[in-house]
């Protein structure tokens, strides 16, 4: 497959860094903290509970394999793995998926800001998107960690 869809969105394999069976795994174009990337199933599947068994454990396997390798190549030192999964829930890409944030002491003042960063990062645009030349970079930066 030379592309994945996220939603309506297509992602170019050139920012996924990962792949299982079942889920693929790609950098976000406007990350909250550095590292922050994402987790999906490769089917487009909306909502958390629309995942076939299969599909749920093929993506909590796959995020369970990313956390370490994402938090140990940020030097971070914790992680939080957050699903949004609804639009009253925060989502806004019709397509399941799990963010991972590499966490460190200090990257927010209070450490639960990240939770209303979560909430605003995609719609505030304030932020720019990131040159698809930088997020290929970091795929495939990310991308040896998995050989
Ligand atoms: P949510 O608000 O939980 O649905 O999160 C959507 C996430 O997808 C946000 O972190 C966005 O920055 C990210 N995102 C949206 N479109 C793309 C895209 N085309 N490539 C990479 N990341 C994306």
């Amino acid at each position: 497959m030379s592309e994945f869809l996220f939603g309506s969105h297509v992602i170019s394999r050139s920012v996924v860094f990962f792949q299982s069976r079942l889920s693929y795994a790609f950098v976000n174009r406007r990350p909250i903290l550095p590292g922050h990337v994402l987790v999906s199933p490769k089917r487009v599947v909306m909502r958390f509970a629309d995942m076939t068994p299969d599909e749920v454990k093929d993506l909590f396997i796959a995020t369970h394999q990313i956390v370490p390798a994402i938090e140990r190549h940020y030097r971070g030192t914790a992680t939080n793995i957050a699903i949004q999964d609804g639009k009253e829930a925060g989502q806004s890409v019709q397509h399941i998926h799990v963010h991972i944030i590499p966490r460190k002491q200090g990257d927010f003042e209070n450490t639960d800001d990240v939770y209303k960063k979560l909430q605003s990062h995609d719609k505030d645009d304030s932020t720019k998107f990131r040159s698809p030349e930088d997020m290929a970079q970091e795929a495939s930066e990310l991308a040896e960690l998995f050989k």
